[in-house]
């Protein structure tokens, strides 16, 4: 028999514990036991995957905690681009968003880019006029931004306009203004992988990106293959970690082709991804992922990553060390 689960991420990076208070570690660890609740709720009603990893995202978006939707970090320029994914291991349908400045929850506009339109991606003005047009709730820009998030981004100028960090490592930088940045410590997204009763896949991932990151780039996470892939002949994956290197090793599809082509079973695919290859391209970072036997694998090649899973009657699993 299947048993459901739901596995999560709130982005990797160098998450030191000297700099993280026992209260912010609590507040941290409440929240990615309630989005597991959340979206494992889902799955014990007998909903799909797909569902799942929708509501875990929405709600992750949702928390000022974590770098996507409310709580995103900032560009260059002082605004927020944010990007989304979404994809089905049934049929290996998907959709995403990259660069939308207005849509309060870019997972939901990904969903509607692959249930309601022919296409896979929007950017930009497109992506916000089609999330209008299907009824989804836009708002004004400053409802992503948080007082936090606004001093990571000066910290990170501080040490230079050609500083893009990874948010956690933002995080640290804010902490500590005398702090060297480490190029190879930066991070922050939000991802879920979800496996349903039926035996389907589906992963969705959200972000602000990089802070300090040059406006109109665009990072994995709304990259099929890169930062978010899903198929029921392997699993679904959703990572974290900086962006430019997870294109490069395309490292989502990476694991299901390594499962798929040769077999490797999803904790060896995925360390193999996450410890040889991405360090070999700068590629800092981690990721969740579940295959169609409920195996789930959590592995991360930074400090730490904020991370849980929840088998579905079983009680949520979290953690952000090693
Ligand atoms: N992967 C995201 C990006 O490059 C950032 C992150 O995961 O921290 O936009």
């Amino acid at each position: 028999m299947i048993q459901p689960v739901l596995a999560i991420h709130g982005g990797a990076g160098a998450i030191t514990r000297a700099q993280i208070t026992p209260e912010k570690q609590q507040a941290y660890e409440d929240a990615l036991r309630s989005v597991l609740r959340g979206g494992t709720r889902v799955l014990a009603e007998g909903g799909s995957a797909l569902d799942a990893v929708t509501e875990a995202v929405r709600l992750l978006e949702e928390c000022p905690l974590f770098n996507a939707g409310h709580g995103s970090v900032f560009t260059r320029d002082e605004t927020h681009e944010l990007d989304a994914a979404i994809m089905d291991g049934r049929t290996r349908a998907c959709g995403a968003v990259a660069n939308v400045t207005t849509i309060r929850n870019p997972v939901l506009a990904a969903r509607a880019v692959m249930e309601r339109s022919p296409h896979v991606l929007f950017v930009a003005a497109g992506a916000e006029a089609f999330a209008r047009a299907q009824g989804l709730e836009c708002v004004d820009p400053s409802f992503f931004s948080t007082p936090a998030r606004r001093e990571q981004l000066r910290a990170a100028q501080r040490t230079g306009q050609e500083s893009i960090v990874l948010d956690h490592d933002a995080a640290r930088l804010a902490a500590d203004r005398k702090a060297p940045l480490d190029e190879s410590r930066k991070m922050g997204t939000v991802g879920a992988v979800a496996l349903d009763r039926d035996g389907n896949l589906a992963s969705a991932t959200s972000t602000g990106g990089l802070t300090n990151k040059w406006p109109g780039r665009v990072g994995d996470t709304p990259i099929v293959g890169a930062g978010c892939y899903a198929s029921n002949a392997s699993c679904a994956v959703a990572t974290t970690g900086k962006g430019e290197s997870f294109i490069r090793a395309v490292a989502a599809y990476d694991i299901a082709a390594l499962m798929e082509y040769a077999g490797l079973s999803l904790e060896e695919a995925s360390h193999k991804v996450v410890f040889e290859k991405l360090p070999l391209l700068d590629g800092a970072g981690g990721l969740v992922a579940v295959d169609a036997q409920g195996h789930v694998a959590m592995p991360f090649n930074t400090e730490g990553m904020y991370r849980g899973s929840q088998v579905v009657g079983q009680a949520p699993e979290v953690a952000i060390y090693r």
